[in-house]
């Protein structure tokens, strides 16, 4: 009899996710596009939310958060904002980003920060034992929908492109390489950039396994399709079933908030300026 022995991170952390589950494949595929990129550990600043993939802040040696539910993106933008040297990047799973934390999408589009989100969209909620998620399909059966989700599920593709996030991506935790060159992307453009990983969680979701995605996945740059042009992006958006596109979807040029902000930072209108505390002896009279 085989016994399965979790494995170690380079962090010394144990890895506690189950055994074949795609947030192996995403954590490969980040420190891949990392190392290949040549950025020193130093310069990473990584932020992740509450469900299984938050353990990935524990799993790497960069500096890392492990911040509270859905609040990934407002934590990616304070540390931007502070310092902008630093390469941003968020891990977020549907139920923390696409839930509670759907707020900040057109929000973050607005600013335009130079951060990467990689959303780990593995369909329900994997940490809390496999209950409907926001991207659970309709008909699936889950903890909490054990007759069939019947609500229409979110469309996270279709959502950024509407909302002209200047990135937007999708990529398979199933094919490591595909993957890594969405992040390498990712990373290098400049502004927001957005990425949706169908990640098979293969303890609780036995609709949406590895088999399931690869007889339906195709590459888009294998297809001609540019990346620039909206109308093509939101068509793009909307396929789903016998045939599910992954690659960068939607890509515009816009300026960051780093950049809109620096002027302000140089030049701050007197009205703004911090006002001078007063005295505590005038406070008290
Ligand atoms: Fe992965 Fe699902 Fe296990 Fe969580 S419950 S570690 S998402 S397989």
């Amino acid at each position: 009899m085989s016994v399965y022995r979790q494995p170690i991170s380079e962090t010394g952390a144990i890895i506690t996710w189950c055994p074949g589950c795609g947030n192996f494949g995403i954590l490969q595929a980040f420190k891949k596009a990392v190392n290949e990129l040549g950025i020193e550990p130093h310069r990473v600043a990584i932020v992740t939310g509450i469900g299984c993939h938050g353990k990935l802040a524990n799993y790497i040696n960069v500096n890392s958060i492990h911040t509270i539910h859905g609040r990934v993106l407002p934590m990616m933008t304070a540390i931007k904002a502070v310092n902008k040297d630093l390469v941003v990047v968020g891990f977020a799973g549907d139920g923390d980003q696409y839930g509670i934390g759907v707020g900040h999408l057109p929000h973050v589009v607005r600013r335009n920060p130079d951060v990467t989100l990689i959303v780990h969209n593995n369909t329900v909620y994997g940490l809390t034992t496999g209950q409907a998620s926001p991207t659970t399909e309709r008909g699936q059966v889950t903890r909490t929908t054990p007759w069939g989700q019947w609500e229409e599920p979110i469309n996270p593709i279709a959502m950024m492109v509407a909302l002209r996030a200047s990135f937007v991506a999708r990529g398979f935790a199933g094919d490591v390489e595909h993957l890594k060159y969405i992040i390498k992307e990712a990373i290098k453009h400049k502004g927001f950039s957005f990425i949706d990983v169908l990640q098979p969680c293969v303890t609780f979701d036995k609709l949406h396994t590895y088999t399931w995605y690869r007889q339906r996945i195709y590459k888009l740059e294998e297809t001609g399709h540019d990346p620039t042009n909206w109308e093509e992006a939101m068509k793009k958006a909307y396929e789903w079933g016998d045939r599910i596109p992954i690659g960068i979807i939607y890509k515009e040029e816009k300026p960051t908030m780093e950049e809109l902000l620096e002027p302000i930072k140089k030049n701050p209108p007197l009205a703004y300026l911090p006002l001078q505390p007063k005295p505590i002896k005038d406070l008290m009279e």
